[in-house]
């Protein structure tokens, strides 16, 4: 009984949690999505694509337009609340080319506004 009481908690704490640290607008997932333009993982395209947090959120990350980057189902699954770094090397994937074509992508996004028109 308790148990089930601490976990309702939880979960509500969970959501509110969500709800405060996201601050990423509609405008800024789509302009992330075109920019990318595939999962930032794997480079999937077609696939529905997720919201991922490069640092996950129970490691402090944030819904932010420099932490979300366009993830397939399956990396994301696989992710989940890994650190980044860490997992692209066990999945063999190039965590170098990710961690450069993320900044370049952020200073585009940052930058770009105006010439972001399609
Ligand atoms: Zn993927």
């Amino acid at each position: 009984m308790n148990r089930s009481r601490a976990a309702t908690y939880a979960r509500r704490r969970k959501r509110r949690m969500a709800k405060v640290e996201h601050d990423l607008t509609d405008a800024q997932w789509a302009a992330i999505l075109e920019a990318w333009a595939g999962c930032a993982y794997c480079g999937a395209d077609g696939a529905a694509l997720q919201k991922d947090c490069i640092l996950p959120i129970s490691r402090g990350g944030r819904y932010t337009l420099a932490n979300v980057v366009p993830a397939c189902r399956s990396c994301n699954a696989s992710k989940c609340n890994l650190e980044v770094v860490t997992w692209m090397r066990r999945k063999k994937l190039d965590e170098r080319a990710f961690l450069v074509r993320q900044a370049e992508t952020l200073r585009a996004l940052i930058s770009g506004g105006d010439q972001a028109a399609v």
